[in-house]
């Protein structure tokens, strides 16, 4: 039995096998294939021939360009062995004749090669040799490239474990085949995390090394809401889970069943709960938890669980049927939100040295106008449908915000020259995420409809902590007076020129932090749907001034850990029941 401690980021308790992902070399599936599936499975070795010899390509061209014609020979050796008959034909052979599956067929017979330029025993071969390996290690990449297919052959559901997951591979994860993620890097509001929460699969991160301790098949149990994992636990370790596991759904089964009650504090303040989400499917679960609208629509993961991007039309009908799903409620959808640890580095030839702080979310969009307005036009058209409020995320510039809007009613007046009918009163707001934007709320609430404070990176670029990266993960705390500062001071401006102002980072779903956030001042909270119903206790059991009691008391500490502490000790002090022993179930 053995112990890994990691970053529990989405809630949860399950017992599994281990299967690893992303580590081609390591975990080469092996299977006999039926004679029907001989062509289809020499179609998919063509493909991935093609595909790494293409990359090679690729790569060739550009050491020579880069660093001359000597050291880009190197690939020329690869390029020659992708199309050197001798060998792809012994690997054709064994998948015709002995119906072996393609992956196998490759990794014997590159293994065979090198085993041949190791046994010559002098250091060209040596180098050769290595070559091979990296060869190997690419073209089985491309065969089981597609996280999807290795998943897909599972017999039983599984722990999916990994170094790094992007967030487009967490989203295309078949649900019916995973039941748990544990990865050996990111932190707890990287985008992987927030689609495991989604999903609502039981994820720990930041376990450092798990992918060197869990072998392939290994029983593995996950526990999501410590952030533990225990490899082949005993019967003792088993029996202690189960009781917990059980313990902790009796408490989400009791907080569902008040999830259809008013979010009203006890002197009957309202507090809008809305849902987070990435794709129109999860406006079922918004509902079902009780929420009142869609506050936050990620639509990047339109573009990241697909190779191509998806056209105008489509995107008109996927935001349509959110708006149709939601029935008259509200729903904010924020405009393309790609870069840093999503989609943009894969498609770009040259990745950027530092994509967090490159050309991300609106510097994208406004980099590339045709991408933007095909989105607005799907967004504007689908607005006529219901309440539509548009967001642009990550805006650090009034010029920006400027732009975007020209941009915008630059779209409206083509529509209408195209006899397309939009809503002309659709509102126009931004997210607060970055400091010169919190700083300068009050010149940019004079120029928007509404703000919504993503303290997911906002706490990211304030405190210069990466939100994805483990080794600083003690170092993220939304809990930090340089935040709390800073909220405040957006929440202000808001009222200032009477705009609306609702938060829709990760802790508008952690009920340590519902009476802070209620105790500043703000009335509309958008998280993850699950969490929605323990919100809403928070919410039901305080009145307003005793969070704003609390919420001036939390504002006097000097640092984090005893306002993390304040803020745990007052939530388990006003239900004890409920959280008396929470641990983010
Ligand atoms: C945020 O940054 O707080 C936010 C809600 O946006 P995202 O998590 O998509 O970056
Ligand atoms: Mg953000």
């Amino acid at each position: 039995m053995e112990l890994i401690k990691g970053i529990p980021v989405s809630p949860g308790i399950v017992f599994g096998r281990a299967i690893h992902v992303g580590e081609a070399e390591r975990h080469v599936p092996q299977r006999t294939i039926a004679a029907g599936e001989v062509d289809s499975e020499l179609r998919r070795l063509d493909k991935a021939l093609e595909e790494a010899a293409d990359e090679l390509g690729q790569l060739r061209d550009r050491t020579e360009r880069e660093l001359g014609a000597e050291p880009a020979k190197i690939f020329g050796f690869h390029l020659g062995l992708l199309r050197d008959r001798a060998l792809l034909d012994i690997i054709r052979g064994r998948i015709r004749d002995e119906l072996v599956n393609a992956e196998q067929a490759v990794a014997d017979q590159f293994q065979s090669l090198i085993n041949q330029f190791r046994k010559m025993g002098n250091v060209v071969f040596e180098q050769k040799a290595n070559d091979v390996v990296d060869l190997e290690r690419r073209v089985l990449g491309k065969l089981m490239g597609e996280t999807k297919s290795r998943i897909a052959q599972l017999k039983e559901p599984a722990v999916i474990i990994a170094h790094e997951l992007t967030p487009s591979q967490t989203a295309g994860l078949d649900r019916a085949k995973v039941i748990a993620i544990a990865t050996d890097a990111g932190g707890q509001t990287g985008h992987t995390s927030i689609v495991a929460r989604a999903l609502g699969l039981p994820a720990v991160v930041g376990c450092q090394d798990a992918t060197e301790r869990i072998d392939d098949g290994d029983l593995v149990l996950v526990d999501g809401d410590s952030g533990v994992l225990v490899v082949a636990p005993d019967e003792a370790m088993l029996a202690e889970y189960r009781t917990r596991a059980e313990r902790g759904a009796r408490r989400r089964r009791v907080v569902q069943e008040e999830a259809s009650l008013d979010p009203v504090t006890r002197d009957g303040t309202r507090i809008a709960m809305l849902g987070n989400i990435e794709f129109p499917e999860e406006v079922e679960a918004v509902l079902a938890n009780g929420g009142d609208g869609v506050g936050l629509f990620r639509t990047e993961f339109l573009y990241l669980t697909r190779s191509e991007p998806p056209d105008e039309e489509e995107q008109y009908r996927v935001y349509r049927r959110a708006i149709e799903l939601l029935a008259g409620r509200p729903i904010t959808i924020r405009t393309l939100d790609l870069g840093a640890d999503k989609y943009t580095q894969e498609a770009m030839e040259e990745p950027e040295r530092n994509p967090f702080l490159g050309l991300r979310s609106i510097r994208y969009c406004l980099a590339d106008q045709p991408l933007f307005k095909t989105q607005l036009r799907a967004i504007m058209r689908a607005s006529v449908h219901g309440p539509v409020k548009i967001m642009f995320p990550l805006v650090s510039t009034l010029m920006e915000l400027r732009q975007a809007k020209m941009i915008l009613a630059d779209v409206c007046e083509e529509l209408a020259e195209d006899g397309l009918t939009f809503d002309a009163g659709v509102r126009i707001g931004m997210m607060v995420e970055v400091p010169s934007a919190a700083l300068m709320a009050r010149v940019f609430a004079s120029e928007s409809d509404f703000f919504s404070i993503g303290t997911n990176d906002l706490v990211q670029y304030t405190l210069a902590v990466d939100r994805g990266n483990e080794r600083v993960a003690g170092l993220y705390s939304a809990a930090s007076p340089a935040i709390l500062h800073l909220v405040k001071n957006v929440i202000r401006a808001a009222r200032h020129e009477g705009i609306e102002v609702s938060l829709c980072g990760e802790i508008a779903g952690d009920p340590e932090f519902t009476m802070l956030l209620v105790g500043m001042g703000l009335r509309t909270l958008s998280m993850v749907p699950a969490q929605i119903p323990l919100v809403k206790r928070v919410v039901r059991q305080v009145n307003l001034e005793h969070c704003e009691r609390l919420a001036r008391r939390a504002g006097s500490f000097d640092s984090e850990r005893p306002i993390q502490t304040f803020l745990r000790d007052e939530l388990r002090r006003i239900d004890p029941e409920t959280f008396g022993a929470y641990n983010g179930v």
